[in-house]
């Protein structure tokens, strides 16, 4: 038996397991879907889920939630549901899966006599009708378990749209509304910028006397600064010691944010470890998931501070858990596919990833690719990728084709205005020093994002700056001649003259603070290449 410590015994602690993030729905609001679509996990089997809850001391009674995505989706939930011991299951289920081709699903559940079973649905229109969804509430209530609370989604569109179908149902069915917890804006729905101003439900909404108390948003300013910003902040917070959330594939959470995105699991429960008393620090407030409010409270954390986005390579960071899990991870799969990991990107790559506020899994561009293996690792985390380089068009060609990875053979100084106003993300990493006229294609860049959209840049530094092309030349000296590359190295001042001021007055910002003076350059220990130089990253947002 697992004997987890007193927090976690406490009432309001929230035990949840997400057994599948998979979903037979594709709701256009989905929860999921406020900072990226859902991608699969590895799932752990029915019988895996059973020995860890199971083996987890708890009281008869102990709450726990059994959720997904779509939880029926998982292959073994009746096995699931059936063997809990001594637990207060809640099932949420959307009520349209293939489980529920069988005429008799509701006969399949027989929980053990210790624990108790309670349903919660909610109907998606988009997804069944309110015949099939009043049908399915009619079956579960002929078993004996307790269908609690069936509700809809309140969201700009859905009663537009589903009107008719609500009303059905609820003439049938005692039916609450839900409300719709994201962003939303006119011109771009439900995929509108992170802005504060796009979170919902605001003061605008039609009954928002009640939403406090059916989500606890008592306070819509704490709210927006919770979970509706661009960038996340660093804060001390108190939710990893008021939730046991596990993902998918058994890993451990703080919260929900860090769940759906798989960020820095404490640990999986196949070697439970609880979660440490002292370090609590979080670097993704503003981010957080609406589910995590009721656990920190719709109060605005006071410990919040802006944290330096835009900076030098600072070898002090490799060691934080989320970043080496990211770096692990993206390791693992190069070495998979024999993809280019070069050790050193640990640093761009959980920048671009982790902290720049980006809309994950969204539309992205992958400048100068190269044979790098991010745009593929990004490609299999479910983002929509698209490569362009001057060069590899055949390699890129052969790779993207295996990971649905795009390929574009292009010039960074050519303006392509198809490409105007597309992309949710550009990575920009390591690139514009190997361009004679940077300032011209940073601009270029700038231009393919879209209202709201991040631009990650990393590239090199040093104590002087040395025009393209000839920096790599007059600094490496431990290469043969013949086999430096034509680039240029930066200062922060030039670097804020090239690229950050030209972006600036095209209304493309820096996000975070800066301080490109956080390590000494001049040391050459704290030159992250071979001692010889360095690079930096900044990260840019175009203003909505
Ligand atoms: S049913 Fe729920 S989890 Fe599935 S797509 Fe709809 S909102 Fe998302
Ligand atoms: S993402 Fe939000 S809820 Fe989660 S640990 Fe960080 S601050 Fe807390």
């Amino acid at each position: 038996m697992v004997k987890l410590p007193s927090h976690y015994y406490h009432q309001r602690c929230y035990w949840a397991h997400m057994v599948t993030l998979r979903c037979s729905a594709r709701c256009p609001f989905c929860i999921l879907n406020g900072r990226g679509r859902r991608i699969a996990q590895k799932e752990m089997s029915g019988k895996e889920i059973l020995e860890w809850w199971n083996g987890v001391e708890h009281q008869p009674g102990q709450k726990l939630s059994i959720i997904g995505g779509e939880p029926t989706m998982h292959p073994d939930i009746v096995e699931i549901i059936n063997g809990l011991k001594n637990y207060h299951i809640t099932l949420t289920t959307n009520c349209k899966s293939p489980f529920y081709n069988d005429p008799d699903f509701n006969k399949k559940f027989k929980v053990h006599p210790t624990s108790t079973l309670r349903i919660n649905t909610t109907f998606h229109p988009h997804h069944l009708t309110a015949d099939e969804y009043i049908a399915v509430i009619a079956k579960w209530r002929k078993s004996s378990y307790f269908v609690d609370q069936t509700s809809f989604v309140y969201t700009p569109e859905t009663m537009k749209q589903y009107g008719d179908e609500i009303r059905k149902v609820s003439a049938n069915i005692a039916m609450t509304e839900g409300s719709f917890l994201g962003f939303y804006d006119n011109e771009y729905g439900f995929s509108a910028p992170f802005e504060p101003e796009n979170l919902m439900p605001n003061e605008g909404y039609h009954d928002i006397k009640r939403v406090g108390e059916r989500c606890g948003l008592t306070d819509l300013n704490a709210y927006r600064h919770i979970c509706g910003q661009a960038t996340g902040q660093e804060v001390q917070c108190w939710h990893p010691r008021r939730s046991l959330i596990i993902g998918p594939n058994g890993n451990y959470h703080h919260c929900h944010y860090k769940m759906y995105y798989d960020i820095g699991p404490v640990c999986n429960v196949k070697d439970f470890k609880p979660t440490p008393n002292k370090d609590i620090t979080c670097r993704h407030y503003g981010l957080c998931n609406w589910c995590d409010v009721p656990r920190v409270g719709c109060v605005k954390n006071k410990t919040a501070k802006p944290q330096v986005l835009n900076k030098l390579y600072d070898k002090k960071e490799r060691g934080l858990p989320e970043i080496d899990y990211l770096f692990t991870d993206i390791q693992k799969f190069g070495i998979k596919y024999s993809l280019e990991c070069n050790k050193l990107k640990w640093f761009e790559y959980a920048y671009s990833l982790l902290y720049s506020g980006h809309r994950i899994r969204g539309k992205t561009l992958d400048v100068g690719s190269a044979r790098s293996v991010f745009p593929y690792y990004l490609s299999h985390r479910g983002y929509n990728v698209t490569t362009i380089d001057v060069s590899d068009g055949p390699y890129r060609d052969e790779v993207g084709g295996k990971f649905g990875v795009t390929s574009i053979v292009g010039d960074l100084r050519e303006f392509d205005p198809e490409l105007e106003g597309q992309f949710d993300l550009i990575t920009n990493l390591s690139v514009i020093e190997h361009i004679d006229e940077d300032t011209r294609a940073i601009q270029n860049l700038a231009r393919y994002l879209r209202p709201g959209g991040v631009m990650v840049i990393s590239t090199d530094f040093y104590t002087r700056y040395i025009e393209y092309p000839d920096a790599n030349r007059i600094i490496v000296s431990d290469r043969p001649a013949g086999s430096h590359t034509d680039s240029r190295v930066y200062t922060p001042e030039t670097f804020e003259r090239r690229i950050l001021r030209p972006l600036e007055q095209m209304g493309v910002k820096r996000v975070g603070n800066t301080d490109f003076n956080n390590i000494d350059i001049t040391k050459r220990e704290e030159r992250s290449v071979r001692g010889l130089y360095t690079f930096g990253i900044a990260i840019v947002r175009k203003q909505t």
